[in-house]
């Protein structure tokens, strides 16, 4: 039955004075009746523009009608048709910029909340113990490198079909971002080692601990290893810093490493054995989710955290959801200030970062109106741990060992809307290709570079 509730049903959540001292995670989930009402806000609209919205065109309306109907596995399969990794995207997505900014229930209150009835089916699923069938064979080899969201599309897509896929991933975890650098409080690695246990269960290997450039070049993998393609799913890992005065100093940080000792490495457990910088003001540059996730695990760790971005609220590339929740933790925000120059005792510690204030003028060719340096302006925050989180470009090492291989501006690879990459049987896709964006646009191109090496194998 339809229900004209105008707004989400709440997703329930830990308190923040709590979550802010442990690293569970944040949002609950819904319980079955409330993911049944929430199902019913849908009006199954025949045109579905909510699918417009999604860059892998789940068909949202139908498994929505599932979720209504009790039928929650039914809903699960109808999104595993679409997307390799329902569990993530339905935590990850930035949804209100994509399936929800369409939905028509928005014109008029909230969305329906897709993402999060996407997140009840897929987690329905993954506590029940089902076993897939395996494939059958089709004789055919591929190696897939990089083990992020678009490896794993890419690998699951291709074993689907038939193919013998192993994945080379140069870290001992598989997961790329969704292990390293998103952190547990938004997504649980176990929901991730889940997921990438469906894609063991159809005959996916993946070899960890191999840095391909190093270990066997790409050439290598088709000459020696005999694979007859390559995917390259090598991500967009490499962090950008600023180059002002004091960007050297102890205590400085890119948010991927500081994430990463973070979340791989465990290091805020008592008996981890990687150390972590804890600071006791720490300032975290930057305003996309990556800086919201540096600066909650931050707080986790204790710290007072200030976050500094050159433009203001509206501006925030990061999903305003991260941004209310880092609010909730007692994060703070300076906005519109920009550093020139982080501050060094005598030792070349941090002690605090020079900042001027901007102003925001013209709009820029991102659309954005571009941050204008206030004269006289100059302020001081202090911070004994400082975290860059500028941005980032791919790693350059595929590129460097691999002759021939066309690159773009800043490193990323060069491929068609195919994934087709300069070298014959070589494809790429996902931040290599398209620097960083997000879990649910390197799932799209893994798939569908999955389909044209498909095609290319079988001579189509
Ligand atoms: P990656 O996830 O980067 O995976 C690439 C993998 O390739 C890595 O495991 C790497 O170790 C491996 N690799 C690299 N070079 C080699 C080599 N030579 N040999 C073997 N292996 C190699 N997106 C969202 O949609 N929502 C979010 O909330 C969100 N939050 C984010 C938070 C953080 C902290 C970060 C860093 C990113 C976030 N993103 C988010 C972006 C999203 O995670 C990425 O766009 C996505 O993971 C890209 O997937 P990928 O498979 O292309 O690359
Ligand atoms: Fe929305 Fe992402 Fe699910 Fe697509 S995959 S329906 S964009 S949450
Ligand atoms: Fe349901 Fe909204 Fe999609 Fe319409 S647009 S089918 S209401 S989710």
């Amino acid at each position: 039955m339809y229900d004209p509730r105008p707004t989400k049903y709440p997703m329930p959540v830990q308190d923040p004075e709590e979550r802010r001292r442990n690293f569970g995670e944040v949002a609950l989930g819904y319980d079955r009746e409330t993911a049944v009402r929430e199902a019913s806000r849908c009006l199954h609209c025949k045109a579905h523009p909510c699918m417009e919205g999604c860059p892998v065109s789940v068909r949202i309306p139908d498994f929505i009608a599932k979720i209504a109907a009790g039928d929650f596995e039914g809903a699960y399969e109808v999104i595993s048709e679409s997307s390799s990794l329902p569990a993530v995207c339905g935590r990850v997505c930035p949804q209100e910029k994509q399936c929800e900014k369409f939905c028509v229930r928005g014109g008029r209150g909230e969305p329906v909340g897709i993402g999060r009835l996407e997140r009840f089916a897929a987690d329905f699923h993954l506590a029940q113990e089902t076993e897939g069938e395996l494939p059958a064979p089709n004789g055919h080899r591929v190696a897939v490198v990089g083990s992020g969201p678009a490896g794993l599309a890419c690998a699951g897509e291709l074993a689907r079909r038939g193919y013998e896929v192993t994945v080379f991933e140069a870290l001992h975890e598989a997961g790329g971002v969704l292990i390293y650098g998103i952190p547990e409080f938004r997504l649980p690695k176990e929901i991730v080692r889940r997921e990438i246990g469906r894609l063991l269960a159809l005959g996916v290997k993946i070899e960890t601990d191999s840095v391909i450039g190093r270990l066997y070049t790409v050439e290598e993998l088709k000459t020696e290893l005999g694979f007859e393609a390559v995917f390259l799913g090598t991500g967009a890992g490499l962090p950008r810093f600023m180059g002002i005065r004091g960007e050297n100093a102890n205590g400085v940080f890119s948010a991927n490493e500081y994430l990463t000792r973070a979340n791989l490495m465990k290091a805020y457990e008592e008996d981890s054995e990687t150390p972590i910088y804890r600071g006791r003001q720490v300032a975290v540059v930057g305003g996309g989710n990556v800086a919201m996730d540096a600066a909650r695990t931050a707080r986790r760790l204790g710290a007072e955290v200030t976050i500094v971005y050159r433009r203001g609220m509206e501006e925030l590339p990061a999903r305003r959801e991260e941004a209310e929740h880092a609010k909730e933790e007692g994060i703070a925000f300076r906005l519109l200030a920009n550093p020139v120059e982080i501050l060094t005792d005598g030792e070349n510690n941090a002690v605090g970062l020079k900042c001027v204030e901007m102003e925001l003028g013209q709009p820029d060719a991102s659309g954005r109106r571009r941050p204008i340096a206030k004269e006289g302006s100059e302020f001081t925050i202090a911070a004994d741990c400082v975290i860059m989180a500028l941005g980032t470009s791919p790693n350059p090492l595929v590129k460097m060992t691999t002759e021939g291989l066309a690159t773009r501006a800043h490193g990323e690879i060069a491929a068609d809307g195919e994934g087709r990459t300069s070298l014959e049987g070589v494809f790429a896709g996902g931040d290599a290709v398209s620097g960083s964006a997000t879990v649910i646009l390197a799932m799209g191109a893994g798939k569908r570079a999955a389909e044209s090496i498909d095609r290319y194998l079988k001579g189509a």
